[in-house]
């Protein structure tokens, strides 16, 4: 389904529509599509494809499922197939005791939420957010575990790995207030203790123009930061799990978990699962199964976009970093595929955001309704950024080669948490069942210390020896104070 700005006032509840619209319980409207499936699980038809997922059509993976039936019991079981489900089933079949059996239950392709759908950079939040949450963390460990799976196994993912100062991925502030924040952040992180020797900081604005090559940039933190296929990682990952014993089972969605300690029971329309281990990595969804964190994980429609870049950007010229470019109205997280094609791809909570929220908020199916391409707001929004800061876009007669082409634009759903960290841990108050989600707009290199940490939890490790920070940890107090 495809978006113009013109659509979105017609496609917006008319008043007196009621024969198309109905309320539910909560006084939400509810669109017939809305009625017709249910819209906590992922959207069941008619997703669009990722750049990640139209190149791998021909991946056997996507559709496998290790035994024709599906088996009745098993030690763990593993709901979602993204990096997060993917790595704890193989973080538990590589420890020293692995458990007899796992099955991975997958409601659609493999990898088909946010890992096959985001712009494929990652980028750990190490000192940006310093300031909010006070705590570092361990940011740089995780993606450097990201890069080091990648390095031991030379998993073709096209990974590229910014570290020098000519290639790195920069922070770059777009306004003088955004360079004070950057500024004061940059500062508390130090002040803390944090590592900042390996961060090239540019405060004058014409050398981070030049360092950027962004016109009206501010300041400059250039740093590390990765890009890949984030498919191909997962696939690598599930590969070496099916080598291992895993069962993984495709186009299977979890309508319900019930029992109690030792015995729970996964339903699907294939049938039940008995285990008494199951693990939520369910990300965006996590609340049909586990009503406790509705509300406080929120599904969130993004945008990414393929952009292929003018001639004035390609070959020798080519852009050399990976971004993110901060605006008071969001930011945009740049990857052009070094290691890749070069199409540069955004992403991030760009500017307009406002208005596919809007268009979200409209209709409670939307939210988890990943159909959506080219929600054209967006991607004005990434035009704008290439016209006026890139200057990507020509002076008739002035510019040899392709211009730049606004190619295409995706949707993936984010699992907002509440208090914009994820929930990790032992489920309260149901034993045996356990969580790692709510990842927001990152988790693609957090996910890689988190995942194994999760796996050394169920196999009885505390939350100190993991060495996650407190405020990941899932409990009873945390979910009731965010619920209000
Ligand atoms: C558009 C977009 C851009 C992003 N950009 C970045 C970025 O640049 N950098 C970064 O680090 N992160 C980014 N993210 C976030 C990142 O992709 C996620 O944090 C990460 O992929 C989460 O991984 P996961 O395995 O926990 O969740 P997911 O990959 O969403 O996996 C959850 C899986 O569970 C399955 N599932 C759900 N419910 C059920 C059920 N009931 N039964 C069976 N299966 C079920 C889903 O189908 C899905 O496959 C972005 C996300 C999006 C959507």
């Amino acid at each position: 389904m495809t978006i113009k700005v013109d659509d979105i006032a017609a496609t917006l509840p008319p008043v007196g529509a009621e024969g198309t619209y109905k309320s539910d319980s909560n006084g939400e409207v509810r669109s017939e599509a809305a009625q017709k499936r249910n819209i906590d699980l992922p959207l069941p038809e008619g997703q669009c494809l990722s750049l990640w997922l139209q190149t791998v059509r021909n991946n056997p993976l996507l559709d496998h499922r290790t035994t024709e039936e599906l088996p009745s019991q098993a030690e763990v079981v593993i709901i979602g197939s993204g990096i997060t489900g993917s790595l704890t089933a193989l973080s538990l079949l590589q420890s020293a005791n692995p458990p007899s059996s796992i099955v991975v239950v997958e409601a659609r392709e493999l990898c088909s939420g946010a890992t096959g759908r985001n712009a494929g950079h990652c980028k750990p939040d190490q000192w940006r957010g310093f300031t909010k949450y006070k705590q570092a963390f361990g940011a740089e460990q995780s993606l450097k575990a990201l890069v080091a799976y990648v390095r031991k196994h030379n998993v073709d993912c096209d990974l590229w790995v910014g570290k020098t100062v000519c290639a790195s991925s920069l922070d770059v502030a777009m306004t003088r207030e955004i360079a004070e924040v950057s500024a004061k952040n940059f500062a508390d992180y130090k002040a803390a203790g944090g590592k900042v020797d390996h961060i090239e900081v540019i405060t004058e604005p014409a050398a981070a123009e030049k360092r950027s090559r962004l016109k009206g940039a501010q300041a400059v933190y250039a740093w590390d930061a990765s890009t890949l296929h984030p498919w191909k990682l997962v696939a690598n990952v599930i590969q070496k799990a099916l080598d291992l014993g895993l069962n993984l089972q495709t186009w299977t969605p979890v309508s319900a978990v019930t029992g109690s300690e030792g015995k729970w029971e996964i339903h699907t329309d294939r049938g039940v699962i008995t285990t008494p281990i199951v693990v939520h990595a369910t990300n965006a969804y996590a609340g049909h199964l586990l009503p406790e964190t509705k509300g406080i994980i929120r599904p969130t429609p993004h945008m990414c976009n393929k952009v292929l870049p003018p001639a004035s950007f390609a070959g020798s010229k080519a852009l050399q970093n990976s971004y993110a470019v901060m605006f008071p109205e969001g930011l945009y997280s740049i990857n052009p595929r070094r290691a890749g094609d070069g199409i540069v791809l955004f992403g991030g909570s760009a500017p307009n955001q406002k208005f596919l929220n809007e268009y979200v908020n409209s209709d409670p199916e939307r939210k988890t309704n990943d159909s959506l391409i080219n929600f054209e707001p967006v991607t004005d929004a990434v035009r704008k950024l290439g016209t006026e800061h890139f200057q990507w876009d020509p002076v008739p007669g002035q510019s040899k080669g392709n211009a730049v082409r606004y190619d295409y634009a995706w949707s993936g759903i984010i699992g907002r948490s509440a208090d914009g960290v994820p929930y990790i841990g032992k489920v309260p108050g149901k034993p045996g069942q356990w969580m790692c989600a709510g990842h927001n707009g990152h988790g693609m290199a957090r996910i890689f210390t988190c995942a194994p940490a999760l796996a050394k939890m169920i196999q009885g490790a505390s939350w100190s020896e993991t060495g996650l920070p407190e405020c990941f940890e899932v409990t009873k107090e945390r979910l009731d104070r965010l619920r209000g």
